[in-house]
C-alpha cells in the first residue's frame, strides 16, 4: 500500500514556472559587462549531481552561464529532465564551438539554449566579448540547434555602445534562427577598471526596442525587458509597448523607504510598481506625467450597495494616455507606451491589495461566465458547485442574450450571498473555493495592453469590492459550448441522447448569428475564452471567431480548447496559429485503435488522433500561443488496463496528461460501483503505475496521485456509489 507520505513525495512539491542552476566551470570569453568573466560563481558539478542537492522544482530550467555547452553537463541536463522540468536550456555564449557536447546534452534531453549575444556585427561582438566572439561561431551553434530542433533564447546584453544595434541585433538573430524562443534585453553597463559599473543613458536605446519589439511581434517571439534592470518609463518610455515586455512588473516594487534614484520618484505614479534602483540609471532626471487620481476603494469591509452602481470608470478615463480601444478594429494601431502600462499596474495593484483585504470567499461570480451546459444555462462555475436550486435560478441564453443570462436572478443571488460573507446559502460546502481550492477564474492582474481591457477589469474589481450583483463589466473569463454537435459517440457522454430527446434545436447545434455578434462583440474584455462542447471545432462559426480573435488585434486575449483530436488537421491548426491559445487539451481514453473505437465509437480514430497529436507538438511552437497538449484519458471499467500504456504513449509524444475518474454510471462503466473493480483499478496504480512514478514529469505525478487518492478514499471508506 502506498501511504499518504509517499504520494506527497511523488508528487514533489509544487513546480515554479522557471528557475535557474548556477553551475560554475568558469568561462573562456572576456565579456566587457561581465562581472565573471572568466571565473564565474556557481556549484560545481559534484555538488550539483550529488543525491542531497535540491534541484529546481520548475517547468523550464536554465543552466546558467559560460562554458555550459560541455560534455560533463550531461547528467545535469538528464537529472533535471528525469526530475519533471519540461524544458531544460543551457546558456551559450559567441565563442561555443563543441557541437558534439551540444549534441550530447540534446541526447540527455536538453530542449534548448540561451544564447548570449550582446551584438550581431562582427567588430562589436569582438569589442565586447574580449575579441573572443565569433559571428561564424553563433551562424554555426544556431544551425546546429535549427538541425536539432532545439529553442534558441536570445539573450541581449544592451551597454551604452550596443544600445543603437539592438534592432540588428534582434533582426540577424530572428533571421537565422528556426525555433526562436524569446528576446530578453538585459541592460546592463560596461565596466571602468576603477569605477566599476558606468551608468548611462538608457533613452538612446528606446527607438531601437520599439523597432525590436515590432520585428518579435511579427515572428510571434515574445520580446522581454528583463528585471530588475529593466529601465523605468521615464528614462525609456517605449512606445507601442505591451505588458508582455515586462514580465514581474506586478511583483515589482521597493520596500518602502528604500532609496529610489531619482528626486521625481517622490511624486511618480508608477512608484508602486517601480523597481528601479538606479544601479546603471544615467542621463538627466526624468521628467514626468501627472500621477494617477485612483481614489481608494472603500475602506470599509461592508458590501456597498448592491443595485449594480456603476463605478465611476471616467476617473480611469481621464489618467489614461490615448491609446483607448485601440487594438480592437485597428489591429495595426499601435499599443500604449510603457508608461501607461507601468501606471495601470499600479492601479491593479492597488486594487488587488484591497481585494486581499476584504477576503471575498470566491470572485467567479464576478469574474466568469459559464455556459457549458448543454441547455445553454449560464452559472458562475462549472463542476456542480452551485446549489441546486441556485442553477434553477439561473437561466439560459437561448433565452435571450449571454450578458442578459449573467445577470440572471441566481447569478445576482450568488454574488449577494458571497458578498454578504453567506456564500453556503447558494454554494455547496463541497466546492473548493471552502477547500484552499482556486478562488478567481482569471489568476493574473497583470496590465493589459489594450485600454478597454484595462477599463473593464477596474469597472469589475471595483463591483466586486462593492458587492455589486447587476453587473454593468463585462465578464473576464467565458467558458463556453459553441456546438453540442461530435464526431464521437463516447461511452460516458450522453450528449447525443440530450439533443435527441431536445430535438435537436439549431440553437445547439451551431451558434446562432445573435450569438456568434455577441461573442465577437465581448472578445476585447475577454482574458480567456475556454472551448468545449460537444466537439468545439465542428463549429465553422467558432473556428472563424477563434480566428478573428487573433493575438495580433486582441494582444490580452487566451483560449483553451478542449478536443477529441478529430479535426486537429494542419489546414485548421493553421487557422489558429495567430490566435493565442494556451492549452490544447485532447481526449483520447485509449492507447490503441480497439479499445478507442470500442470508447468513442470510431474506427481508426486512435490512430488519426495519436498523427494529429504529433502534428500538433511540432506546430505548436510556432503557434502564437505555444500552446500546452494535454491528453486526456477518463478512467472507466473498460478501458483502465490501459492506463499504464496511456502514459507511456503520452510521454513519447511529450505532451502533458489529465486523468479524470469517470462521473456517473452510464453504459456501466463507473469503475466506483463495486469492490472488484475498484480493487482491480487501485492494484492496477499501486502494482504498476506507483513503482515507476518518479521517472515521471511532474504533471504526471500529480495527477496520478489526485486520481489515487480518490479511489484509495472510496476504498478506504467502502464506498461504492457512482462518483
Ligand atoms: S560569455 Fe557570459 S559568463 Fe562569459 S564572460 Fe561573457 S557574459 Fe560573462
Ligand atoms: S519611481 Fe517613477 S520616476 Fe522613479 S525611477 Fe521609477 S518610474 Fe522613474
Ligand atoms: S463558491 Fe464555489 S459554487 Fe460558489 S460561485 Fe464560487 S466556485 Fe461556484
Amino acid at each position: 500500500m502506498v501511504g499518504t507520505d509517499d504520494r506527497i513525495a511523488a508528487i514533489g512539491g509544487m513546480p515554479s514556472e522557471e528557475d535557474i542552476v548556477l553551475f560554475g566551470p568558469g568561462c573562456q570569453m572576456g565579456c566587457t559587462f561581465c562581472p565573471h568573466s572568466g571565473g564565474r560563481a556557481g556549484h560545481r558539478m559534484e555538488t550539483v549531481l550529488a543525491p542531497d542537492f535540491r534541484l529546481p522544482l520548475a517547468h523550464r530550467v536554465t543552466i546558467l552561464a559560460g562554458d555550459v555547452v560541455r560534455k560533463e553537463v550531461a547528467p545535469l541536463v538528464s537529472a533535471l529532465r528525469s526530475q519533471g522540468s519540461v524544458e531544460v536550456f543551457a546558456y551559450a555564449h559567441p565563442g561555443t564551438w563543441d557541437l558534439d557536447a551540444l549534441d550530447e546534452l540534446t541526447s540527455a534531453g536538453l530542449t534548448g539554449i540561451q544564447l548570449m549575444l550582446p551584438a550581431a556585427r562582427k567588430a562589436e561582438l569582438a569589442a565586447l566579448t574580449g575579441g573572443k566572439g565569433s559571428l561564424g561561431l553563433v551562424a554555426r551553434l544556431i544551425d546546429h540547434a535549427n538541425r536539432r530542433g532545439l529553442r534558441v533564447a536570445a539573450e541581449i546584453p544592451v551597454v551604452e555602445s550596443s544600445a543603437t544595434l539592438i534592432d540588428d541585433t534582434v533582426q540577424r538573430f530572428l533571421k537565422i534562427t528556426a525555433l526562436p524562443d524569446r528576446v530578453a534585453l538585459r541592460f546592463v553597463a560596461e565596466f571602468h577598471p576603477v569605477r566599476g559599473p558606468v551608468p548611462w543613458d538608457h533613452s538612446i536605446a528606446t527607438p531601437h526596442v520599439a523597432a525590436a519589439s515590432a520585428l518579435c511581434r511579427g515572428r510571434q517571439v515574445p520580446l522581454i525587458l528583463a528585471h530588475p534592470e529593466a529601465p523605468p518609463p521615464c528614462v525609456m518610455d517605449v512606445p507601442d509597448a505591451s505588458a508582455a515586455m515586462y514580465p514581474g512588473l506586478s511583483m515589482y516594487g521597493l520596500p518602502r523607504g528604500a532609496p529610489r534614484p531619482f528626486a521625481a520618484c517622490g511624486s511618480c505614479a508608477a512608484a508602486a510598481v517601480c523597481h528601479a534602483e538606479g544601479r546603471f540609471l544615467g542621463g538627466a532626471e526624468p521628467v514626468l506625467t501627472a500621477p494617477l487620481a485612483l481614489t481608494g476603494t472603500a475602506g470599509s469591509d461592508a458590501p456597498g450597495p448592491v443595485a449594480g452602481i456603476r463605478p465611476e470608470r471616467s476617473r480611469y478615463m481621464a489618467s489614461e494616455g490615448t491609446d483607448r480601444r485601440k487594438g480592437l478594429d485597428q489591429p495595426d494601431t499601435p499599443g500604449p507606451n510603457a508608461s501607461t502600462i507601468w501606471r495601470r499596474q499600479a492601479d491593479l495593484n492597488l486594487l488587488r491589495v484591497e481585494l486581499e483585504r476584504r477576503r471575498i470567499a470566491c470572485r467567479y461570480p464576478w469574474e466568469q461566465l459559464e455556459a457549458h451546459d448543454i441547455r445553454g444555462v449560464v452559472t458562475p462555475c462549472a463542476g456542480g458547485w452551485p446549489l441546486e436550486s441556485t442553477v434553477n435560478d439561473c437561466v439560459s441564453w437561448h433565452g435571450g442574450s449571454l450578458l442578459t443570462a449573467w445577470n440572471s436572478p441566481g447569478m445576482q443571488n450568488t454574488r449577494r450571498a458571497v458578498a454578504a460573507g453567506r456564500a453556503h446559502d447558494t454554494c455547496k460546502r463541497d466546492c473548493p473555493a471552502f477547500h484552499g481550492g482556486p478562488m478567481g477564474a482569471v489568476p493574473s492582474m497583470s496590465a493589459p495592453t489594450t485600454g478597454v481591457m484595462f477599463d473593464n477589469i477596474i469597472d469589475n474589481v471595483r463591483e466586486m469590492l462593492d458587492g455589486a450583483t447587476v453587473l454593468q463589466s463585462r465578464p473576464q473569463s467565458i467558458s463556453f459550448s459553441p456546438t453540442m454537435r461530435c464526431t464521437n459517440r463516447c461511452r460516458m457522454c450522453d450528449i447525443h441522447e440530450v439533443m435527441e430527446a431536445m430535438g435537436r434545436p439549431a440553437e445547439i447545434r451551431e451558434m446562432p448569428d445573435s450569438l456568434f455578434d455577441e461573442l465577437l462583440e465581448l472578445l476585447p474584455t475577454t482574458r480567456m475564452l475556454a472551448l468545449t462542447g460537444g466537439e468545439p471545432l465542428v463549429s465553422k462559426r467558432m473556428r472563424d471567431l477563434l480566428k478573428r480573435f487573433s493575438a495580433d488585434r486582441f494582444p490580452d486575449g487566451a483560449v483553451t480548447i478542449t478536443t477529441n483530436g478529430q479535426l486537429l488537421r494542419e489546414t485548421i491548426l493553421r487557422d489558429l496559429s495567430r490566435t493565442r491559445i494556451r492549452q490544447f487539451y485532447v481526449s483520447l481514453n485509449a492507447a490503441d485503435d480497439a479499445m478507442y473505437e470500442y470508447v468513442s465509437g470510431i474506427p481508426g480514430g486512435f490512430t488519426r488522433v495519436k498523427n494529429h497529436l504529433s502534428l500538433l507538438m511540432d506546430m505548436a511552437p510556432r503557434m502564437a500561443g505555444r500552446p500546452g497538449v494535454i491528453v486526456s484519458f477518463v478512467v472507466m471499467r473498460s478501458n483502465f488496463t490501459q492506463l499504464p500504456a496511456f502514459l507511456d504513449l503520452a510521454l513519447g509524444l511529450k505532451t502533458g496528461i489529465r486523468l479524470l475518474p469517470i462521473e456517473r454510471d452510464r453504459m456501466g462503466e463507473s469503475i466506483f460501483t463495486d469492490e472488484p473493480t475498484l480493487a482491480a483499478v487501485h492494484a492496477m496504480l499501486t502494482g504498476t503505475v506507483m513503482p515507476s512514478i518518479e521517472r515521471l514529469p511532474w504533471g504526471y505525478r500529480a495527477e496520478i496521485a489526485r486520481l489515487f487518492s480518490i479511489i484509495d478514499g472510496r476504498l478506504s471508506r467502502r464506498d461504492f456509489s457512482p462518483l
